[in-house]
């Protein structure tokens, strides 16, 4: 239980917070002065650890870097205005990481590991949630098989750890979106719907092939057909078509189940728009572009919160938008922020006290 967790800590001798400006920094590129890290032994995990944030010391042999099980998570921390630390919906995260790491053949991680770990890590680490607007303390679990030995067969050694990264507005502009129809990101039966370190190497191609051509991102489609429209780099996707918004349903396990999908299911409910989860393909939505039916797109991730969609390309056809005039978009961003960076009420319950 959470009170018998034994966790050391070592404190750092000094702050890399006295060096640094918490305001607009880039994303995942400066980290805290301390890390949570433990180890999973002869099936149990031990050795909790909250440290100085430092190299790890590995063997080339270390199985995650050859055969890929590798899983993480992305969660953020944020202040009020009182100055109160509350970290969102992490609960969800711990969830779903169990789910990545059942896929991956790799153990579960106890709930009092992953939540009470993170809350006294983030607590040691409490000056470095920034306080400005659109900014947070990133957090980031991970889980990777840590036996030396280079054959193919599950670990039976691995290391969890937490890191935390202090960041500014991550994808700020509205986006340029090309429709992959050549590359795959998942299938039926894949690992579309678990946050493996595998499907971020295997989808960079795609996306540096769309940046060449001048775009942000790609919107994959399905592996069958190249017919269904599933997600954007790290984030679900939604359409306004009509009154109603439309995203791609879970059912074939391709696509994360995001937090951010979520919480943006139950927001535009209660503003009243119906939400459809279901397959959604592009001939659809190019039919309602036409049409004048349909009004916004957007990406939705905890990394980026929700980024507009300016532009769709598809073959020959393209989608472009006037975001100045979205609504919808909007007035969710808003509700979101007001509610993460606690200016409004959490009738949810969805912020989690540090
Ligand atoms: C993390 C992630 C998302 C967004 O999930 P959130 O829980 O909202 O952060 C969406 N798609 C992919 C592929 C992701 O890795």
């Amino acid at each position: 239980m959470i009170e018998a967790m034994d966790i050391s800590v070592t404190k750092a001798e000094t702050s890399k917070l006295n060096d640094l400006n918490l305001e607009n920094l880039p994303f995942g590129r400066y980290f805290s002065d301390h890390m949570l890290e433990a180890d999973y032994e002869n099936g149990e995990w031990k050795n909790v650890e909250i440290k100085p944030y430092q190299p790890l010391l590995m063997s080339p042999s270390l199985a995650a870097l050859h055969y890929g099980q590798a899983i993480f998570e992305g969660i953020k921390a944020y202040r009020d205005p009182q100055g109160k630390a509350f970290i969102f919906r992490p609960i969800d995260n711990f969830r779903r990481f169990n789910i990545s790491a059942a896929r991956m053949q790799m153990p579960e991680v106890p709930e009092e590991l992953f939540m009470e770990g993170m809350r006294r890590l983030v607590q040691l680490d409490k000056s470095w949630i920034p306080s400005q607007p659109d900014h947070s303390l990133y957090i980031r679990p991970f889980m990777f098989s840590s036996d030396e030995m280079i054959g193919v067969r599950p670990s039976e050694t691995y290391k969890f750890m937490i890191i935390l990264s202090p960041t500014g507005p991550y994808y700020a502009a509205p986006m340029r979106i090309y429709v992959e129809e050549h590359y795959v990101r998942a299938c039926a039966g894949g690992i579309g719907y678990a946050k493996a370190a595998g499907n971020y190497g295997s989808s960079m191609l795609a996306t540096a092939e769309a940046r060449k051509k001048g775009y942000d991102q790609v919107l994959w489609t399905d592996a069958h057909e190249h017919k269904y429209v599933q997600e954007i780099g790290t984030m679900n996707v939604f359409f306004v078509i009509g009154n109603k918004a439309i995203t791609p349903d879970l059912e074939q396990g391709t696509i994360l189940n995001g937090v951010t999908r979520q919480t943006v299911i139950t927001l535009l409910q209660e503003m009243g728009i119906e939400v459809e989860e279901r397959p959604l393909s592009i001939d659809e939505i190019i039919e309602a572009y036409q049409a004048g039916t349909l009004k916004e797109v957007f990406g939705t991730g905890t990394a980026a919160t929700i980024t507009l969609i300016r532009e769709l390309k598809y073959k020959d056809t393209v989608l472009s938008f006037d975001t100045d005039t979205w609504k919808v978009t909007t007035q969710i961003k808003e509700t979101l922020n007001n509610i993460r960076e606690g200016r409004s009420e959490d009738t949810h319950g969805w912020m989690w006290p540090v």
